[in-house]
């Protein structure tokens, strides 16, 4: 089968691989999309801090939707044929962190692997927690988008809101869309923050209430909080870009006793300023966020399947195998939100 393999930085080359086993209790995945996703752009483009463990040359991706090829005896719940989407990985449910409702950040994942292939072996543990059989008449192109989802669900419901509450999310990527949308949809207002005004036309059809064109001449945190009652600033300041300019431009954002969450992750060694006078005297809260729990990961389904997230917002693009690194540059450079790459046709 062809794969995109993951040399090392701007180094993905498609290659043959052998098929995979079937694993006990699991089954093989006939991959028919995968999608684009940040995480993917800066794990190419930069150093990435998280060792996803396949070894040295691993298939490159995680997001992918497709058809059950073949189930391992011991597998009851799917049959072959099934439309389905696995998520990239899936906590335990057993350590520390999953009882005390923290399995965003299990030390004992279980990884899918790269999904940028022809098939994929789903793990019984993946199956069981984190695979979910997607109905017919929801696009299967749209359901990879669960995996970012669910990390926006899981900062719409860091954030807490309450009818009315003004919030601001900077960045308006696939994921800052995802987050437009729950926050919006739980009562929140929301400014929307981007450079691109492709994204933030999308950032409206997602909720946004208004959009700030970012500029290297604009003073954001001004033209942000002049929006606010009396310019006191956000209940809810977001960041959901992965820079620490960002993640320090974020936080004044807030209001005297607001809430900033620091949503995307920034490249490893990197480190951000805070003026302690600003976080004692207003009282903030700043809030670091990192992946998604199960229980989100449910939520972000439910969500596509009951037509929260619009296919014709999130998935754009129509990319191949061969030429998956252009969809990569093309979502660097912000061409398009999750940028579509169709590995087969949806028949066996
Ligand atoms: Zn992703
Ligand atoms: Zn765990």
């Amino acid at each position: 089968m062809k794969a995109a393999i993951f040399y090392g930085l701007n180094d993905i080359r498609i290659e043959e691989r052998e098929m995979p086993k079937c694993p006990k209790g699991g089954l093989i995945m006939k991959v028919c999309y995968v999608t684009t996703c940040g995480t993917d752009v800066k794990r190419y483009k930069r150093p990435y801090a998280i060792d996803r463990g396949q070894g040295e040359y691993p298939i490159f991706g995680h997001e992918a939707s497709g058809l059950v090829y073949k189930v391992d005896e011991e597998c009851k719940d799917f049959k072959v044929g099934d439309r389905i989407v696995a998520h990239d990985a899936t906590a335990c449910g057993n350590c520390y962190w999953c009882k005390k409702g923290l399995s965003n950040i299990c030390p004992n994942m279980t990884r899918l692997g790269g999904t940028w292939t022809e098939y994929i072996a789903v793990d019984k543990k993946i199956l069981e927690k984190n695979t979910f059989k997607v109905p017919n008449n929801v696009p299967l192109e749209l359901a990879p988008a669960v995996e970012p989802m669910a990390c926006a669900m899981h900062c719409a419901e860091a954030a807490n809101v309450r009818l009315g509450d003004y919030v601001v999310v900077n960045g308006a990527g696939p994921l800052g869309l995802g987050i437009i949308r729950y926050v919006s949809a739980m009562g929140a207002q929301v400014i929307a923050c981007d450079m691109s005004e492709f994204r933030l036309e999308m950032a409206k059809k997602m909720g946004a209430k208004w959009t700030v064109h970012v500029t290297e001449e604009l003073d954001q945190i001004k033209a942000v909080r002049a929006l606010t009652p009396n310019e006191r600033g956000c209940d809810v300041a977001i960041e959901a870009v992965g820079l620490p300019k960002t993640w320090e431009l974020t936080i004044p954002m807030a209001r005297k006793g607001g809430l900033v969450l620091e949503f995307a992750g920034c490249a490893p060694g990197t480190s951000i300023t805070v003026d302690t006078a600003l976080l004692h005297y207003s009282e903030l809260t700043i809030k670091g966020l990192f992946h998604t729990t199960l229980q989100q990961i449910q939520m972000a389904f439910d969500s596509i399947v009951n037509g929260l997230i619009p296919r014709d917002v999130m998935i754009t693009g129509n990319y191949t195998l061969d030429n998956c690194i252009q969809s990569l540059e093309d979502h660097s450079n912000q061409i398009g939100i999750k940028n579509l790459i169709k590995i087969a046709d949806e028949t066996l």
